[in-house]
């Protein structure tokens, strides 16, 4: 029987935190399931949230229930469901999108401009019961475990931007080691690109890379000049690809420079508000640019569970595993920056 509360965390009120409640369990609609939570993540996005800055107060509205990476197993199915089972440990897509805009109708489900986020948007996963449409869940196969089906989603941005361009043989920048960079860096390894190159500028994080992506290596370019880094690896006209993964414009800058004529650059690193450019840098190289958001809906899902049947390994960079009660570590943890991903363990709430 399922309980009328739960346990979740909400930010109840405009300002920083966030606050373990009791709240009523969802009620399913007929094409949803409810999903009972096992194990999460916290993105930078919780912590946008958890410090209410402008982003977050802008965006989202209070009472929310937040968090978006999860793992569980399904424990209701409304009655238009058909494929899925009770009892099936599952994953899911958090990006909620209509069936109505020209990309959605041409296949194109991430780049729904409807779009709305589970714990930004929608009532989200950081409770002991989560309910989401049928069509975004990712039921998770057997010898994947629950602290990474709740990587899944970070897991998936590096994946999905890895694998913007062709890898194979290719040397490949990528700034930013957050836990996002690292796991694209072991992602660019097992697609088959030659040199992976991974910069930041906090020791913590590239102590960390060469922990989970010992292939890659790790610059801190405070430090090291990159050119001499590409000399070490044998490499003379520039990197293939590079994956902006900071959000800092100086990386940016440092990736532009390091191209090679006619590079391409995926980015998913978010700047704080305008970033300068040198546009006529980027046009005399002849560089190609791709914004990335999210997932592909649903092939990097795809993907990203083969590849991980298939070898790649990024457990490691999970540094931090609580239970929920102890959430307060949890996000002082990920707020310390010495933290890969953190993982809440919802299974004693
Ligand atoms: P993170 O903040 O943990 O990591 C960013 C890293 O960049 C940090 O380790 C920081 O020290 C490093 N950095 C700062 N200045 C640098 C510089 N000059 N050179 C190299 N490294 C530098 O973030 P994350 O969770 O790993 O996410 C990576 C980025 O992707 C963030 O900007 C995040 O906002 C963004 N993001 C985008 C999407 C999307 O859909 N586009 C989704 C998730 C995250
Ligand atoms: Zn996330």
């Amino acid at each position: 029987m399922k309980p009328n509360t739960m346990t979740a965390l909400e930010k109840s009120k405009p300002e920083e935190g966030l606050w373990m409640v009791q709240a009523p369990v969802p009620e399913i609609g007929s094409d949803e399931v409810l999903i009972r939570i096992n194990m999460t993540g916290i993105c930078g996005t919780d912590i946008h949230i958890w410090n209410w800055d402008e982003w977050a107060a802008h965006t989202v509205p209070c009472p929310m229930i937040t968090g978006h990476e999860f793992a569980g197993e399904i424990v209701e199915i409304g009655k238009d469901v058909t494929g899925l089972e009770v009892g099936q440990r599952c994953s899911g897509e958090g990006h909620l999108i209509g069936n109505d805009s020209r990309q959605s109708r041409a296949g194109k489900f991430h780049l729904d401009p409807g779009t709305r986020g589970i714990g930004v948007n929608e009532q989200g996963a950081f409770a002991e019961y989560l309910k989401l449409p049928a069509f975004n869940v990712i039921p998770l196969p057997d010898d994947i475990p629950d602290e990474i089906g709740a990587i899944l989603d970070p897991l998936g941005n590096a994946v999905h931007t890895a694998l913007s361009f062709d890898l194979l043989g290719e040397d490949v920048l990528i700034t930013g080691a957050g836990p996002i960079g690292i796991m694209a860096a072991a992602v660019a390894r097992h697609a088959g690109a030659r040199n992976v190159v991974i910069t930041d500028i906090n020791p913590d994080r590239l102590k960390l890379a060469e922990h989970v992506a010992p292939t890659a290596r790790a610059v801190n370019i405070t430090k090291e000049d990159l050119n001499d880094v590409m000399s070490e690896l044998g490499m003379k006209e520039g990197f293939d690809v590079g994956l902006e993964m900071s959000g800092n414009q100086v990386a940016l800058d440092q990736m532009i420079e390091a191209l090679v004529m006619g590079g391409k650059i995926a980015l998913l690193g978010i700047p704080p508000g305008k970033s300068p450019v040198d546009w006529s840098r980027i046009v005399f190289k002849a560089i190609t640019i791709k914004g990335v958001y999210g997932r592909e809906m649903f092939e990097t899902w795809y993907k990203m569970i083969a590849m991980l049947q298939n070898g790649l390994d990024v457990r490691r960079v999970i540094t931090h595993q609580f239970g929920v009660n102890d959430f307060e570590k949890g996000f002082a943890a990920m707020k310390s920056g010495q933290s890969g991903k953190v993982v809440l363990d919802w299974t004693g709430a």
